[in-house]
């Protein structure tokens, strides 16, 4: 895969309104401010693929982004913004659970998550569905420069042990700063691809 050559394709108003359920599919999915933009951004070599929304609530696009004829790369809205209301909140995890489970493109998940405030209870939802659904999980301790070597190892340690053992979970810290993890990423996705 040459994820260089991602392109921009479409944006969707809500999960009811997504391409055809056809070709392959990885979403990426964080708290808003994870670092989700970057990562993809990093991933693809690519200084404005994709942009932080820092705009919270509905008007939150899902982007879709292209690599090749086969496989599309799947900007889900940022969570947990604090203004926005329960009910909304509650109608975006009603609808992304409905997505993860219906969605047969779908190969893949990407779950971006601050080092310093991993495995908040969204994070934690998604990752249950996800395992639900059979899908391989790749955790991005994103903003990894934040910490040291030694404390990154300990944050990842900590994290694994709080999650179920599962060969479809990897975990990776991640620097777009340090461009840390962006090699191993590529290469996880890539077995994914070619699973
Ligand atoms: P998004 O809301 O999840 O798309 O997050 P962004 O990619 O817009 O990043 C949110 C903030 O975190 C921005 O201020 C970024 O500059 C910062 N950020 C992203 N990646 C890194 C990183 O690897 N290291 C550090 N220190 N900051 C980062």
């Amino acid at each position: 895969l040459d994820f260089r050559q991602t392109k921009f394709l479409l944006s969707a108003p809500n999960i009811y309104n997504m391409p055809t359920d056809e070709g392959l599919e990885i979403a990426f999915a964080g708290r808003s401010n994870a670092g989700k933009s970057s990562a993809l951004n990093a991933i693809t070599d690519q200084k404005n693929l994709a942009r932080s929304s820092k705009t919270p609530g509905r008007t939150q696009l899902i982007n879709i982004f292209q690599v090749n004829n086969h496989l599309s790369l799947i900007d889900l809205p940022g969570y947990g913004f604090a203004e926005v209301p329960l009910a909304v909140k509650q109608e975006w995890q009603k609808s992304l659970g409905e997505y993860m489970q219906q969605r047969k493109a779908m190969k893949g998940i990407v779950i971006l998550m601050d080092i310093r405030h991993p495995l908040k209870p969204l994070d934690k939802q998604l990752i249950d569905w996800s395992l639900e659904s059979n899908l391989n999980i790749l955790i991005l301790l994103t903003k990894a420069d934040k910490f040291k070597r030694g404390a990154q190892k300990n944050q990842l340690l900590r994290v694994k042990n709080d999650l179920p053992k599962n060969k479809a979970i990897n975990i990776v810290p991640f620097s777009v700063l340090k461009k840390q993890g962006i090699e191993e990423s590529i290469n996880i996705l890539n077995s994914w691809y070619d699973q």
